[in-house]
């Protein structure tokens, strides 16, 4: 571990300039958060700061709620502040409460390698969303199907989410989604995540990390924030001013859209055109 790191964090906790600092400690092999306190100053020299691989600024979000007067002290990538930036935006968290300690970028998490039939049938876990728009509108709705489908609803993507803060979650609204199937509503399930990560999703990547049906998540949430970019001019995680989608009312409209599925005009042979009651 990096001993300027250690000191660092050191100091702030004998200071007092934070009350606890929330990081990594190796327990059992396995580096897991750990929240580190001067009551315990000597366990700051197990202290480490990757693999960023679990969401500690929502950790921090749960501790600052915990402790009101508390001041926590967090790891962040070099550069990249977008996901407390986003908490901040939303009035989830008071910038005051949180001391970053800014650390050379960590090691990325390996993307995963996308298979022959993902290849086919479904969506590359490195595509961007240009890919997907050059497709027919028929055959991009085929393969989010097919790999909707895979959905195990384990709600890993949403647990795991630094920025899935809400007291009541509509993935567990019987009226949005319905209960005792899998896959879940395809594709409501996916379709009102992917809306509320509208200008809040980051790409931190931990979804798609988690997933374990291997759905290509990063890009799906990545179209709605370049959508919200196009329309309102808002850069999700670049500032702390609200999100344009802070500003909804509260009325759903859940009418279906005319036409918001064209019909194939060429099927692709090679593409099945799957739909959870056409089996
Ligand atoms: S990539 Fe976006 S949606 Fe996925 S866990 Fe990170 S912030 Fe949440
Ligand atoms: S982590 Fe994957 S399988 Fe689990 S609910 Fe989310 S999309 Fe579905």
């Amino acid at each position: 571990m990096d001993h300027e790191i250690i000191k660092q964090v050191r100091d702030w906790l004998e200071q007092g300039v934070v009350d606890a600092f929330l990081a990594y400690r190796i327990t059992d092999g396995h580096p897991l958060p750990h929240v580190f306190t001067r009551d315990s100053i000597e366990e700051v020299n197990d202290l480490g700061v990757e693999p960023f691989r679990y969401p500690l600024e929502k950790i921090a979000w749960q501790l600052v709620r915990l402790y009101p007067e508390a001041t926590v002290g967090l790891p962040v990538a070099e550069g990249d502040q977008r996901t407390l930036k986003v908490l901040q935006a939303w009035n989830q968290i008071e910038e005051r409460r949180i001391k970053v300690l800014q650390v050379a970028v960590p090691t990325p998490i390996p993307e995963r390698e996308t298979g022959k039939v993902k290849q086919a049938l479904g969506i590359a876990f490195r595509a961007d969303s240009e890919d997907l728009d050059r497709l027919e509108p028929w055959e991009r709705f085929s393969r989010w199907m097919y790999e909707f489908q895979k959905c195990i609803k384990c709600y890993g993507c949403r647990n795991i989410c630094p920025v899935c803060f809400c007291a009541e979650c509509s993935l567990e609204n019987a009226d949005l989604v319905g209960t005792g199937n899998l896959p879940p509503e395809v594709p409501l399930f996916h379709l009102v995540r992917a809306v509320h990560m509208a200008g809040r999703c980051t790409d931190c990547g931990l979804c798609e990390e988690a997933c374990p049906a291997e759905i290509p998540l990063r890009v799906l949430y990545r179209k709605v924030n370049e959508i919200v970019k196009d329309v309102f001019g808002y850069e999700t995680g670049m500032s702390l001013s609200p999100s344009p989608l802070n500003f909804l009312g509260k009325e759903v409209t859940l009418e279906p859209n005319a036409g918001l599925w064209p019909q194939p005009k060429t099927p692709n042979p090679n593409v099945e055109c799957r739909t959870r009651n056409s089996e």
